[in-house]
This record gives C-alpha cells, sequence and structure tokens, in this order.
C-alpha cells in the first residue's frame, strides 16, 4: 500500500533534516523523497534513518553466545573457536538450525538491521556427516528463516571444496563441501529460482583454505557473468596467509589481484592482515571490504591497517560475524574505537571536513548496500523503503539535537532507541515508546 512517511527527523545523506516526507510507492521502494501528500505514518518524536545492511553473517553461530568464553586450557584463539564451532555443526539438525536463523535474524532487525549478507557454507542435512549425501536442504531453511523474520537477505552461497589447502574434508566440514563448480552452480540455478522481492543470491568461494586459486577465478568468472555479488573470506589470520605462502607463493590478497578482475561488485572479508600496499590495489579496482570489529575482538583476529581503509571509506562495510553479539551501532563505534586504541588519537575515520559519525554511519548503510548489491543504504528516490526508526526520546539520546543526533547515536547509545523497523513498506514495532 502507499504509503507517505512524516518522521520529525528524517536522515537525507549527509544530515538529519526536518519536514521531510518520504513516499513509498506499492512495490516496496522509495517513490519520492519530499513528497508534498498528506501524511499516512506520522513518526513523532522519531528520526528515520536508513535501515542499518548487515554485509557478513554466519547465523547459526547465533548458537554459540554464552559459549566458550572461559578458558581451563590456557589462552584460546580464532582456532580452539573453530573447534567449538564444529562441535556445533556436528549437532545441528533442520530444527535447530531453523531456530537459530529465525533468533539471529529476528535479532537483527530489533537492533535496526533490515538487510543481512548471510554467507551460508552448512548446506547438508546431519546425513552427510557420515555419507557423501549432499543435499544442500539448509540452503532453503536459510531463506525460510529469513521470509519468516521479514528481513531482506543476500544468501551469500558458498563454495567449499577442501578442509585446508590441500587437506580433504573432515567430519563436520563434509556438511560444507560441494564435489565441484557443475554442482555448486547447479544449487545457485535452484536458489535464483526461488528467490523473492527481499530474498537475492550471490556467490562465494569460503576462504582460500577451502578453494583453489584456480576454483576461485573460475568461480568468480561466472559470478560476473551471472552480474552478481562475489564475497570471500580474506587474510583474516596470519596461518592462513602463511600457508597459502608456502603453497602458492603469494598470500591469499595477491592471488586476488594478479588471476581476478575485480569490480564493486567484489568484497574481501576482514582483510586483518593484508598489506597496506595490496589493500590500496584492491580498492583501486572498485572491490569493497567488509569488517567485523566485534566477532574480530571476540576472536582475537587483530586490527586492520587503518591507513588504506581511510582512503576508501565509501568502500567499507560492516558483518555482524558470529553473531556472538548483534548490533550494528556498536559494530559501527568499534570500527573507530580500536583505531583510537591502537593509534592513541581521536577521530580516525574523519572526513575532509573532520566528521567521524558519518563515515561510520556510511559503512553500516550504503557501504553494506554496495558489497550486498542492493539500492538501498540511502533514503533516496527510487531506491528500497528499508528504515529504522530511531526514538527521540530515548534517556540515552536525551541532550542531543539533530545537529548532533548522529554522534550520540553512535557513541552513545545502542538497541533500546530502534523502536521500529520498515522492509520493503512493511512495518514492524519492536519497542513501545515509553509513556512520558
Ligand atoms: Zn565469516
Amino acid at each position: 500500500m502507499r504509503q507517505i512517511i512524516d518522521a520529525e527527523l528524517t536522515w537525507t545523506g549527509e544530515k538529519f533534516e526536518r519536514g521531510i516526507r518520504v513516499e513509498v510507492d506499492e512495490s516496496g521502494a522509495i517513490g519520492r523523497v519530499g513528497s508534498a501528500g498528506e501524511p499516512t505514518v506520522r513518526l513523532q518524536r522519531q528520526a528515520l534513518i536508513p535501515g542499518f545492511s548487515n554485509a557478513h553473517s554466519h547465523a547459526f553461530q547465533r548458537g554459540l553466545r554464552g559459549s566458550g568464553e572461559t578458558f581451563p586450557a590456557g589462552s584460546g584463539s580464532f582456532w580452539s573457536w573453530r573447534e567449538a564451532m564444529y562441535g556445533l555443526v556436528e549437532r545441528l539438525d533442520r530444527e535447530t538450525f531453523y531456530t537459530l536463523c529465525l533468533r539471529a535474524f529476528e535479532e537483527m532487525r530489533a537492533t535496526g538491521i533490515t538487510s543481512v549478507g548471510e554467507f551460508h557454507y552448512l548446506h547438508h542435512s546431519p546425513t552427510a556427516l557420515d555419507s557423501q549425501e549432499r543435499d544442500y536442504a539448509f540452503d532453503d531453511v536459510v531463506l525460510e528463516a529469513a521470509r519468516d523474520a521479514g528481513i531482506r537477505i543476500v544468501l551469500l552461497n558458498v563454495f567449499y571444496k577442501s578442509g585446508g589447502i590441500g587437506v580433504p574434508p573432515s567430519r563436520p566440514q563434509r556438511r560444507f563441501v560441494s564435489d565441484g563448480l557443475k554442482e555448486y552452480w547447479s544449487n545457485i540455478d535452484r536458489l535464483q529460482s526461488r528467490a523473492s522481492s527481499t530474498s537475492t543470491i550471490g556467490a562465494v568461494a569460503h576462504s582460500i583454505r577451502a578453494a583453489t586459486p584456480d576454483e576461485i577465478e573460475e568461480l568468480h568468472r561466472e559470478s560476473r557473468q551471472r552480474g552478481i555479488v562475489f564475497h570471500m573470506h580474506v587474510e583474516e589470520q596470519p596461518k592462513e596467509i602463511e600457508d597459502c605462502v608456502a603453497a602458492y607463493g603469494a598470500t591469499p590478497m595477491e592471488i586476488l589481484l594478479d588471476r581476478l578482475t575485480l569490480d564493486e561488485k567484489f568484497t574481501a572479508v576482514h582483510c586483518t592482515h593484508s598489506t597496506a600496499e595490496n589493500l590500496r590495489r584492491f580498492f583501486a579496482s572498485g572491490a569493497n571490504a567488509c569488517i567485523t570489529p566485534l566477532t574480530e575482538a571476540n576472536l582475537g583476529d587483530g586490527i586492520p591497517d587503518s591507513a588504506p581503509l581511510l582512503d576508501s571509506v565509501s568502500q567499507l562495510s560492516l558483518g555482524t560475524d558470529s553473531n556472538n553479539r548483534i548490533s550494528m551501532i556498536e559494530e559501527m563505534r568499534w570500527l573507530e574505537y580500536a583505531q583510537r586504541l591502537k593509534q592513541q588519537s581521536r577521530g580516525v575515520f574523519r572526513t575532509a571536513n573532520g566528521a567521524n559519525a558519518v563515515s561510520l554511519f556510511n559503512a553500516a548503510t550504503r557501504g553494506g548496500a554496495r558489497s550486498l548489491g542492493l539500492p538501498g543504504g540511502m533514503i533516496a528516490d527510487g531506491n528500497v523503503a528499508d528504515f529504522a526508526a530511531i526514538d527521540l526520546d530515548a534517556p540515552s539520546l536525551a541532550g542531543s539535537n539533530e545537529s548532533n543526533l548522529l554522534e550520540a547515536l553512535i557513541f552513545g547509545s545502542s538497541e533500546e532507541v530502534i523502536l521500529a523497523t520498515c522492509i520493503a513498506g512493511k512495518w514492524r514495532t519492536h519497542r513501545q515508546k515509553p509513556i512520558l
């Protein structure tokens, strides 16, 4: 149904403005910003922002929250955490997997996330653990859970072949693997035939551990032909780089730079240990990097070099990754804070005019939409009508005004300020405004 939204404040790309009406058409897209029609949705004492785009998630890992946070055998690492994650992989049946995905997606919505790039590799039913049976049944479960949560999804469906460079898949990894590219693409064809107005499909090479350079090159070439986005974990761990150099004589990023025709549809997730020089070459191609500050902090992964990121800030996106904590507001804050702690200085991701919060906000909105290939991330004519409504009476925002609301939101608040989200024109209330 056509609607005209009238919020007290509306984010128009550079600032919050008063008196902006946003028209949403029947198809769930923004018809016009600044429409003069009579409002049908009045958001009193609320600010309208574009919904957050979560560019990297593994929804089922929500099932690990609260686990693996004690260290009786000494300090842990990404690799010890991965063993715990594989334990979960061995336990999940269809019902428990659906429940975890639904829980994660609903929690995302309630924190203002309106689209998710679900980097999905747990494809097969548990029977795959002890047989060669590959049914890709869990791909459909992810789509079902997203539909039931009402969240927009880009199913980033993973190609996974080996258990490490030159290593066969382990028992839990049998639930991830494809026999080859032909099987992978025929499953993508099947999924694309099921896509809806709020679900699309993207291609993925899990990492240099799970696919060879030849397979990655071929996968990427086909994804370009199909015009779909392509994501890959890149240089999250020093060991991944060492193993890759030992096997192929080059780092994962160097292999991508040398062999692939990178463009704005390509997203490298993490780039934590990438060299500044490689990252500059990578961004010059137009490609995106997705940073996941809370997961990287939780896993003790490290912090990427900020200098090349600063030069290409419009190519940055954010992801909730392991979903140990789901909060895009906190991801924005920690993108900046990790660098402040490392550099002992403030205002790292600042614009030419000295603004800071807007760069972080753009990563969580426009940058995420760019990475996922979605016409969104901005309240602009023709974009998807995906929004979040902010409570201007929230105690954590008290004392701020339209000129510093964005800063108060990012550095001083959390999901308690998100009253409602709208996806393709359909609203859902998450919290009631307190009765004053
Ligand atoms: Zn990941």
